[in-house]
């Protein structure tokens, strides 16, 4: 299962992290997650949740953050299918996917870069550590 074999990747990322800071606890992950990753946030979270049973990140937060995907090009255009903004607006919204599907400038027609939405990275980690003071 793809969602199965990142949860590891980001698990082994978390612990690590919060080992090298002398963590007790892993309170919260926090991911941004593009959305031309095709990933399920809900499945990555239960895998995740699954595989940190028994460590210090037993019980934290997973918190996804899903990033749009954006397009650009070289005749100026930049754009990012904004779901927030399309919200009414469904038919700009799938016209733009396809137009990212397509690698497609919705300006000028020509071949356009994705800048954005295939990201999947540990944004930020909040640890418990133990203070000897
Ligand atoms: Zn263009």
């Amino acid at each position: 299962m793809h969602e199965y074999s990142i949860a590891c990747e980001i698990f082994e990322q978390v612990i690590a992290a919060a080992r090298a800071h002398g963590a007790s606890e892993v309170r919260s992950v926090t991911l941004e997650m593009g959305r031309l990753t095709h990933t399920n946030p809900e499945q990555l979270s239960f895998c995740f949740g699954a595989l940190a049973e028994g460590s210090i990140a037993e019980g934290a937060k997973f918190i996804v953050e899903m990033i749009p995907p954006s397009l650009e090009c070289e005749c100026g255009y930049t754009g990012t299918v904004d779901e927030a903004q399309a919200g009414e607006r469904d038919e700009l919204l799938s016209e733009l996917l396809e137009y990212v599907a397509a690698l497609k400038c919705p300006a000028c027609g020509k071949q356009a870069r994705i800048t954005g939405g295939r990201e999947l990275v540990i944004k930020s980690i909040d640890i418990e550590t133990e203070q000897v003071q």
